[in-house]
């Protein structure tokens, strides 16, 4: 993000520019390193050969048994076969995470926050035929995702900002559901609380997918801080979701372990042509119990 220095700006400056400058969206030198991240790999085949096979675009992993037909397949069609079995389990993963948000009527506004490419949001207005914003700190997804909308027609309805999800500037009570798909592990979690309960309204519902930490292993393991490094991000202890989202009125209905399901994943990833070498550090964190990839879906009281 380029700023003129303040001396150097014309007297009348629209009002939207002066406003962004009070609170620029990338706040911290940690910030700026995660947007560069997201604003860089845009061409990691992982996520836009999945995204490909349908138009929805994913930047988070995936759930159920893969079918292991597609490893028997011939050579040549074998690398479109498991790239269709790939995509199809981000999307299910998808489905597990809008199956919690409970009852969305057409009235309702969604916030998909941290929101990527937008595949969920899209996911979601399909499903819900309502209102949803996306907010990512990546200026280039957030263009990425609008086009995206555009080309289906329902940019009116689905929308993507570039905007900080720990001061998204929407209305306080405004959404009826907020998610995070894989996106806690950027921020402190609980500044993040305290902005989704001043979105949310009484009885509100917040559903977040994430992998955490297992306190119960004690500190963060090898395995755990490789995929800190890969992706510049801060892995959180479980414990620290349930005292941040206590401490911010916002109170777990569902739990879900998903650890299991996740797993032939990453065994069916570490097989494809579009592996990343981070695959080996997921495979060993879960098996060995140190990490866990958790649904936690809480209402606002
Ligand atoms: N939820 C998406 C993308 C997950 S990748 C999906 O399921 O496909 C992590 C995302 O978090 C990226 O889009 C990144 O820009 C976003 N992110 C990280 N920190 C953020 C912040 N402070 N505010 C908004 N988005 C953030």
């Amino acid at each position: 993000m380029t700023q003129s220095p303040p001396d150097t700006q014309p007297v009348t400056q629209p009002v939207t520019q002066s406003l962004s400058q009070l609170s620029p969206v990338l706040r911290t030198a940690y910030q700026r390193a995660v947007a560069q991240y997201w604003d860089t790999h845009t061409q990691d085949p992982v996520n836009l050969r999945l995204g490909e096979v349908d138009g929805f675009y994913h930047h988070h992993y995936g759930l159920g048994d893969y079918d292991p037909a597609v490893l028997e397949v011939s050579p040549d069609e074998r690398d479109q076969r498991i790239i269709e079995e790939l995509h199809r389990l981000e999307s299910a993963q998808a489905d597990v995470l809008l199956d919690n948000l409970g009852v969305v009527g057409p009235g309702d506004r969604l916030l998909d926050a941290g929101c990527g490419r937008g595949g969920t949001s899209l996911m979601a207005h399909y499903r819900f035929g309502c209102r949803v914003d996306g907010v990512t700190i990546s200026e280039y997804q957030a263009g990425f995702a609008n086009d995206r909308a555009v080309e289906r027609g329902v940019s009116d309805v689905v929308r993507f900002h570039f905007r900080n999800m720990l001061d998204t500037g929407f209305e306080s009570g405004s959404k009826r559901g907020i998610w995070t798909n894989e996106t806690t592990m950027y921020v402190d979690l609980n500044e993040l609380y305290a902005e989704f309960a001043r979105l949310l309204p009484h009885g509100g519902r917040y559903v977040c997918i994430t992998g955490c930490s297992n306190d119960v292993t004690g500190l963060r393991s090898k395995a755990v801080s490789r995929i800190d490094e890969h992706y510049t991000c801060n892995i959180h202890p479980r414990s620290a979701y349930f005292r941040a989202l206590a401490a911010n009125g916002l109170t777990p209905i569902t739990v879900l372990d998903l650890t299991p399901a996740t797993i032939p994943y990453w065994e069916l990833r570490a097989q494809s042509s579009v592996a990343t070498g981070i695959e080996e550090a997921f495979l060993t964190a879960y098996r060995e119990g140190s990490f866990h990839y958790l649904l936690i879906a809480a209402d606002r009281v």
